[in-house]
């Protein structure tokens, strides 16, 4: 085994852009001021307007981004809100650490979102039960990168008068109809832990919304609730973007649409690689109309433990995102209140293998990586 290809490469970001980064992090420490300052501001602004947004307010991960716009939009205890099982734990976990209560729904098994059908199966259903938890809003993640239908799912919050928060940890720069993820919902949360498509040096995360009021509420309860400096109007927390961070983002902000551009090809390069073996395993689709990012390239394959200890002995290295859904997890396991059963999204957790992906990933390795799928598929079919 001579060949070692990475799954992703935070490191490989910062190489790509090594002087600017650096020249960033010097200027942040000589210039006295580490917490909440110019690099957050402009990184604010820069960031707004990347999204074609009118505020975002940075804070310190993806999870406190989601919680703290679930709690600026008044959702708390009582409150349901509607997401997907097949997700980084966050999502659920911010749900709860509003003290809101997650109501999970299946899985469109072609793109990894939420499926209407099912999000309408458990409006109507939900609405007509005796429960005492309001229904409130909608998280809608885009996972992977693909954007999740948001015109629909605009139409039927509204229709039903719920809020939609937008899980955009995955989707810095996706696009529905020429519009960004994290534009459509009423707040949206982005994560910039180091593996995303923006990702920082440490954590990081920030809140989008177009509304003046929440805004403003959302810069509150990131800082112990200040208004005013050491008077406290409402009970806040302490999740801040510090300094360095930010300046590191706004570097890499810069180079954003062409590193998701470089995903978009790497990804094509996979889709013509694989096309020969497409019996043996299901490729990525994208959705018309819409930008995928490719945060992540995920194939599936009902061999899929085999094809991952192969592709290992091979030197190439792969994730699974994820291998167990949420409400499969021993934390929430029997205890979230009410649940339809989920068996595409428990299917997806057998099947999902992401492959190397990440926009300094050679080409040769991504034709490393086709060619040792193709040997396995090939091989496969002869058994
Ligand atoms: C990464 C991620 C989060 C959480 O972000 P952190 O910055 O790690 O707290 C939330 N949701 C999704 C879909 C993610 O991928």
């Amino acid at each position: 085994m001579s060949i070692s290809i990475p799954q992703n490469s935070p490191k490989a970001g910062y190489l790509a852009h090594r002087e600017e980064i650096n020249r960033a992090i010097s200027e942040v420490m000589s210039s006295g001021w580490y917490i909440l300052g110019e690099q957050v501001k402009r990184f604010e602004t820069e960031f707004a307007e990347f999204l074609s947004v009118k505020h975002t307010i940075g804070v310190a991960s993806g999870t406190d981004a989601l919680h703290l716009a679930l709690r600026a939009c008044g959702i708390g205890t009582g409150d349901g809100v509607i997401t997907i099982s097949h997700t980084a734990v966050a999502t659920v976990a911010a749900i709860e650490l509003a003290g809101a209560t997650p109501i999970l729904v299946d899985i469109d098994p072609g793109t990894f979102n939420l499926s209407l059908a099912d999000l309408e199966a458990t409006i109507r259903v939900w609405k007509n039960s005796p429960s005492t938890i309001r229904l409130k809003a909608i998280v809608p993640v885009h996972l992977y990168g693909q954007p999740a239908p948001m015109p629909e799912i605009m139409e039927l919050a509204a229709r039903h008068e719920l809020l939609v928060i937008e899980d955009c940890a995955q989707a810095h720069g996706a696009e529905i109809d020429g519009r960004k993820a994290g534009s459509w919902g009423h707040a949206s949360a982005f994560s910039f832990y180091p593996t995303k498509n923006l990702g920082a040096f440490g954590d990081g995360g920030a809140v989008a919304t177009d509304d003046d009021q929440l805004a403003e509420q959302l810069r509150i309860l990131r800082e112990y609730g200040w208004r005013k400096r050491y008077t406290s109007d409402v009970p806040g927390m302490n999740t801040r973007l510090d300094e360095l961070q930010a300046a590191i983002l706004r570097v890499r902000l810069r180079y954003l649409a062409q590193e998701n551009q470089r995903r978009r090809d790497l990804a094509l390069l996979y889709d013509e690689g694989l096309r020969g073996v497409a019996n043996e395993f299901r490729l990525p689709s994208v959705v018309k109309g819409t930008t995928h990012v490719f945060h992540q390239y995920v194939i599936r394959s009902a061999k899929r433990d085999e094809l991952q200890q192969y592709l290992r002995q091979q030197g190439i290295l792969t994730l699974i995102h994820y291998p167990v859904p949420v409400h499969l997890q021993p934390a929430y396991a029997g205890r979230l209140p009410w649940a339809r059963p989920l068996p595409e999204t428990e299917r997806a957790a057998r099947e999902v293998l992401s492959l190397p992906m990440f926009p300094e990933l050679p080409e040769g390795d991504v034709a490393t990586v086709t060619a040792a799928l193709k040997k396995f598929g090939t091989s496969a079919d002869a058994i």
